[in-house]
């Protein structure tokens, strides 16, 4: 079954360490971020966006708790 999120994540995303925090930008002057699955928006300036999700150690990359559910799983996704 192919999902509409899965755009090529797995190329970098498979087997990643993903820890669950707070949200914070990956550079100072960036104000928000997407799901890298669903687009879902990160933010803690956007009324109604996420304020906390999993993300790299670097926090580049930030995937939402429920495409975390749903992707764990396939991609072999860790705990940070
Ligand atoms: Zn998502």
């Amino acid at each position: 079954m192919t999902d509409w999120r899965l755009q090529g994540q797995e190329k970098y995303l498979q087997g990643a360490a993903l820890e669950r925090k707070a949200y914070q930008p990956y550079r100072p002057e960036w104000e928000h971020d997407h799901c890298e699955f669903c687009s879902a928006e990160f933010s803690l300036d956007t009324p109604g966006a996420l304020r906390e999700g999993y993300t790299t150690s670097d926090h580049y990359r930030w995937v939402c708790a429920v495409c975390y559910e749903d992707f764990q799983e396939m991609l072999g996704l860790r705990r940070g």
